[in-house]
């Protein structure tokens, strides 16, 4: 009769879960076959499952199940019934935690074999062509660091539900095949059959539904929500990805952050076994963008910015004074022991801030008593005493300075430089595992001018309710007006972001007119949303938090592929699925659609 797997075969327990309590007793494993070794006749192997491994050995004596094990390779599916026993004095593996003990098989059964493998499957996958790894996503997340990461990601769902759902929050799905809302990015379209020619758009978020629900009388709502932007990928973006998303009726600014610095904290208790302070720093953008070039400082870095406008303001230096008559800025970035920076270091530098965008990197080394340097034939010495004191010179410090047109851009250009100088040394930045800096920033300008577009386009998105304490309405000053906006910022990450709403339709309508878009059109594209606001709006506001990032961050990963069970490359394809993939003929006629091939 043939040997199938039956009650009979099932594991008694999970492989790593055995202990030396199990020693004389009969016991059962299944799992995958890892590392075979033959020592005199005796064959021991491994078998894995998430738990981690349990060495099986196989005596000579053992007969038939003996000359099966000399046939296995690694990534066959076994079961294995024997009796549990302590190894042998001097055979421990003290880096397992099975590595004391050992099932004498007694019995054997291949579930199924594997065929010859792509890549060894274990700790060194790593460091294998991550193309393969995603063409074989299968064999990739059969080791510990995937299911680790992938159970954690899980875990940390279920935390979020937990935690939501305890304050009254009320899980709701929201469509995907939905109309397009603005969150800035292309949408993904999707073709409908029974409304030939027309599209739905997959969701960039459920921004305009929360609100609605809102509206609804769900004051509390949230979703763990897939969202899709089709856009040219970054390093680390994907075309779908996942967000916590939340919104809450009759609430401020406070609300919602006292809700996620609660969150925060018990997710990393849970997760990290660590106590994050909180509250956390809150910054206004432009204090962020001012002192540490970024909206999303990451305050492990021990450097700043400073202003050195006084110092150039009256001072010799043409080129500077211009810039600084016509509204442009002149930053600083002090970089403690700098002065000791090589020629060819400080050109590669200046290199890299012309890279960014900006004509020339000055400097000023404070070398032998004083400030050396190609500008200081331009300064007087009150000018020089001006300079070391509005950038805190200390002795052997050098001083990197970009002068610009765009306080927004030589911000940008020196908070690069700032991260990637203040990495790479230890005493600038504190990398241990469980140094977290959380931090809101506040005050977003509400406003961004598009140069290609030639207009204003909403930072956030036009559902934002512009700050209530502004000198001026904000369609009067839009270069200067500020949205309640808020950021959850973590080591440098955005890990999260959201406003309080527009929830008065004239308000709307105002902003609305601020980005060019006509009544006509707003009523084409969101006509639906703008009809549900005129019907009794309470104030309300959210945000949503990126599970990919958090999940990366809190398993000390460095790719958000590495906690996405079957993600996509840059290219936005899926190796192991192969889509997106042309469909047949019969399927596109169906839709009334031709697709017209780019003869290059
Ligand atoms: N919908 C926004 C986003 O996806 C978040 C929010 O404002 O709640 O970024």
């Amino acid at each position: 009769m043939a040997r199938i797997f039956d009650k009979t075969w099932q594991r008694t327990k999970l492989c790593g879960q055995f202990t030396e309590e199990d020693a004389g007793h009969e016991v059962r494993a299944n799992g995958w076959v890892r590392a075979r070794r033959d020592l005199g006749g005796i064959i021991f192997i491994e078998i894995w499952d998430w738990t981690g491994p349990i060495q099986i050995v196989f005596n000579p004596e053992a007969g038939e199940i003996h000359e099966q094990a000399a046939r296995l390779r690694n990534e066959y599916c076994v079961a294995v019934k024997g009796r549990m026993r302590i190894r042998p004095e001097g055979t421990d593996n003290p880096e397992l935690k099975t590595g004391t003990i050992e099932i004498v098989a007694s019995d054997f059964l291949v579930m199924s074999k594997a065929k010859p493998l792509p890549f060894e499957v274990g700790d060194e996958t790593d460091n294998v062509d991550e193309n393969l790894r995603l063409k074989y996503r299968y064999l990739d997340m059969r080791r510990d660091k995937m299911q680790f990461n992938l159970r954690t990601r899980a875990k940390i769902n279920a935390f979020t539900r937990e935690y939501l759902g305890e304050r009254n929050f009320v899980e709701l799905e929201t469509p995907m095949l939905t109309k397009a809302t603005p969150e800035g990015a292309r949408d993904y379209l999707v073709p409908s059959r029974v409304n030939q020619g027309c599209f739905y758009a997959l969701p960039q978020s459920p921004q305009l539904f929360k609100q609605i629900l809102m509206i609804s009388g769900f004051d509390r709502y949230y979703q763990i929500a897939r969202c899709f932007r089709d856009e040219d990928l970054r390093a680390d973006r994907q075309p779908e990805f996942t967000q916590v998303d939340i919104e809450m009726s009759y609430i401020v600014e406070d609300d919602i952050m006292e809700l996620i610095e609660g969150y925060m904290k018990g997710l990393f208790k849970l997760v990290r076994g660590v106590d994050i302070p909180t509250p956390f720093v809150r910054m206004p953008y432009w204090e962020a963008m001012d002192r540490f070039g970024s909206d999303k400082p990451d305050l492990r870095v021990k450097l700043e910015l400073c202003d050195l406008a006084e110092a150039f303001r009256d001072a010799g230096f043409e080129p500077f004074r211009k810039i600084l008559e016509a509204g442009g800025v002149v930053r600083g970035l002090r970089l403690p022991g700098g002065a000791a920076l090589s020629r060819k270091e400080i050109m590669d530098l200046e290199n890299r801030a012309i890279k960014l965008g900006t004509s020339g990197l000055a400097n000023f080394l404070y070398k032998d008593g004083g400030l050396k340097g190609p500008l200081i034939k331009f300064l007087k010495p009150e000018d020089i005493e001006k300079v070391k004191e509005l950038g805190k010179m200390q002795p052997d410090d050098a001083l990197f300075i970009v002068a610009n047109e765009s306080r927004q851009k030589a911000c940008e250009i020196l908070g690069t430089l700032r991260l990637e100088l203040g990495k790479a040394r230890e005493d600038l930045f504190d990398n241990s595992p469980d140094n977290w800096k959380f931090l809101w920033v506040t005050d977003f300008p509400l406003f961004e001018w598009s140069v290609e577009e030639k207009r204003w386009e909403a930072m956030h998105h036009p559902f934002t309710s512009p700050a209530l304490n502004s000198e001026k309405p904000f369609d009067e000053d839009p270069a200067n007006a500020l949205a309640r906006a808020y950021d959850c910022v973590l080591n440098g990450n955005e890990v999260g972001g959201g406003s309080i709403r527009i929830h008065d339709p004239e308000v709307q309508a105002r902003l609305f007119k601020c980005l060019g878009i006509t009544p006509e059109d707003a009523k084409r594209r969101f006509g639906f949303f703008l009809d549900a606001l005129s019907y009794g709006t309470p104030p309300h506001g959210g945000l949503a938090l990126g599970v990919d990032r958090l999940v990366m961050l809190l398993c000390g990963g460095n790719s958000i592929r590495d906690v996405m069970a079957f993600p996509k490359t840059q290219k936005a394809q899926c190796l192991m699925s192969g889509a997106p993939d042309a469909v047949e003929q019969e399927r596109l006629d169906e839709l009334a659609i031709s697709v017209v091939k780019d003869e290059e």
